[in-house]
């Protein structure tokens, strides 16, 4: 006897040529109606839903199936695609114009009673929808989600693989990469007492393949690390790490515009014009205040320290004299009274400023502020111009350190000017990032990693700290998409950065004595790039948070409320490792309760 398949049709794709036709579909009971004797339920599949009619005189299923029914039990329905009674079409759902009556249906799996409603509409509290994430992805906008991440996944796949780019996948259990984060460590059982770390990003390897002579390396590689979560960080996270030989950096980004065209392109069917902008490191904090601008809107920081040269107000000519910078913007027409106003001043004092002065260019052409009194005729007018300010306009301007004042008016900028959600999409690059940063005690961290070139090696070693490298980033709509760097090929220039970094001939060799030997074997000149695909993701689907767009995420705390994890292990597990939980910890598991098994 031939076995009859449960479905022969999907249930979302049956349209008006289908009347007449007897089909089976199977899926999810979405909602029922009882009208009378007559049922109606719909019934979900990955396609989308239909309408089935049960009639209980009809349908041969007993009334005690029929009445039991519930929300999202799985069935199966055989019967005759009709056209709705004149006046029932639905225009708003594509299967809308016909019913599957049904000749027969088929419980495959009950379900429970459930913690929430499948709809789009529900607002659930974000730790139930994880604790039964299964339920929470069975709603469209979340099945959506993971259907446009498949999407970017392989049109990346299709760009790179058509571009003789070889998908190569590195190991998950490696030594420590020094990507700046904390790593997350996996103890070893073979070698007590040592431990792998999990990959930040799998730099040092797509490095290696160069040497080995892979020429272009790209791999959708899952990275690790261990900091505080946000809504654009999760402690794993994946990107789209990729590498060439014989490379610089303008072949880099030509690879990386097309990649992100095509997924553009196939997840929200736009064209976006090439070549992407571009800014230097210098001009993006000076304009914007940020390495990662959102350009969506003007609202740019404007210098005002020349209108202050020489001024009388004491406040601004201090700052002057003390070698830092005033510089405002014009946030527009914001009709703020006077409490939303001095709650910007509260805001920038939050952000590290010592103040903030607003401005609100009045009818007559004079400046309401606290400081207007203080202010000339000639720097009033000087003011205007250059922040190009109309009546009701609402200036920001800021007096203090080049670091302060770009963060300050930065965030202003994005507080009053920046677009809700992510209608438009704003790629750019910003370039010529500086290869150090300073720290507190006056040392030098690297900028971007510790493996990217500096444009002038003994422009480096004379001045670090102003020192430039071919260190580039990709960015949409203010959110840092991701970053890459031209890489130092040359093992004598690769430990002369470590020498800036202040890790000894004798450290470097301990921690990357292997990558340098590596890089003493005809290493060919190569660049490359990591694209986090979680970011791509949420912004292209217009979701506020990554966690949208993976699948099982974890929750701010770190904590995966479907399958407990983090978890406590057995004490033989930890003996095996030759591990011992030390007595603090072990004594606030009993009142730990998001600890405890
Ligand atoms: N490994 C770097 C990162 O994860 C990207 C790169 O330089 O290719 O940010």
């Amino acid at each position: 006897m031939a076995i009859e398949p449960l479905r022969d049709t999907k249930a979302g794709l049956l349209r008006a040529p289908d009347i007449g036709r007897t089909v089976r579909v199977a899926g999810w009971i979405a909602r029922r109606r009882d009208h009378g004797g007559v049922i109606f339920i719909d019934v979900r599949d990955a396609s989308g839903i239909v309408q089935v009619v049960l009639n209980p005189e009809t349908a041969p299923a007993s009334d005690d199936v029929l009445h039991g029914l519930r929300s999202e039990y799985c069935v199966a329905v055989e019967g005759t695609v009709e056209s709705r009674p004149a006046g029932t079409a639905n225009p708003d759902l594509p299967t809308g114009e016909v019913d599957l009556v049904a000749s027969s249906l088929t419980v495959l799996s009950a379900a429970d009673p459930l913690p929430f409603q499948i709809t789009d509409r529900v607002d659930v509290d974000e730790a139930k929808r994880l604790e039964y994430r299964y339920l929470d992805l069975r709603r469209d906008k979340m099945a959506n989600n993971l259907r446009a991440r498949s999407r970017t996944v392989q049109a990346m796949r299709r760009v790179l693989d058509a571009d003789d780019f070889l998908e190569v996948e590195t190991p998950t259990l490696i030594a420590s990469t020094p990507e700046g984060a904390r790593d997350m460590l996996v103890p070893s059982r073979m070698r007590q007492g040592h431990f792998y770390a999990l990959p930040q990003s799998p730099q040092l390897f797509k490095q290696m393949l160069m040497v080995a002579g892979v020429e272009r390396y790209y791999q959708i590689a899952r990275c690790y690390r261990d900091e505080d979560l946000r809504a654009d960080r999760q402690l794993e996270f994946t990107q789209l790490d990729l590498e060439g030989s014989f490379w610089g950096q303008e072949d880099v980004l030509a690879t990386l515009e097309s990649v992100v065209c095509e997924v553009v392109k196939d997840v929200r069917g736009l064209e976006l014009s090439r070549p992407f902008a571009r800014l230097t490191y210098a001009e993006s904090m000076d304009r914007y205040g940020t390495d990662k601008p959102d350009t969506r809107f003007a609202m740019e920081i404007a210098d005002l320290s020349t209108v202050f040269d020489g001024t009388g107000f004491k406040a601004f000519a201090g700052v002057l004299a003390s070698g830092g910078t005033i510089r405002g913007i014009n946030a527009g027409a914001l009709g703020l009274a006077r409490s939303g106003l001095d709650a910007q001043v509260d805001r920038a004092v939050e952000l590290g400023a010592r103040g903030l002065v607003w401005m609100v260019v009045q009818e007559d052409g004079s400046l309401r502020s606290p400081v207007a009194k203080f202010l000339s005729d000639d720097e009033i007018g000087d003011i205007k111009r250059t922040l190009e300010a109309a009546v009701d306009d609402v200036l920001f301007i800021v007096a203090d350190s080049p670091k302060v004042v770009g963060k300050v008016l930065g965030s202003l900028r994005l507080d009053h000017g920046q677009p809700e959600g992510h209608e438009d999409l704003n790629f750019l690059f910003v370039v010529d990032f500086p290869v150090f940063e300073e720290t507190d005690d006056g040392g030098f961290v690297a900028a971007h990693h510790p493996f990217t070139s500096p444009h002038s090696v003994a422009e480096m070693r004379d001045d670090p700290s102003n020192a430039l490298s071919n260190a580039y980033d990709m960015v949409l709509n203010g959110v840092e998409l991701g970053s890459g760097s031209v890489r130092i090929h040359d093992p004598v220039v690769q430990q002369q950065v470590f020498e800036v970094l202040g890790i000894s001939e004798e450290e470097a060799d301990q921690r990357f004595g292997w990558f340098i030997r590596a890089l003493r074997f005809g290493t060919p000149p190569h660049a490359g790039f990591a694209i986090g695909v979680d970011r791509l993701v949420s912004i292209l689907q217009n979701e506020p948070n990554i966690r949208e767009v993976i699948p099982f995420p974890k929750t701010q705390t770190g904590a995966d409320p479907l399958t407990g994890s983090p978890a406590i292990v057995d004490d033989t597990q930890l003996e095996e490792l030759g591990l011992l939980i030390a007595p603090a910890v072990r004594a606030s598991w009993d009142t730990n309760t998001e600890n405890g098994l």
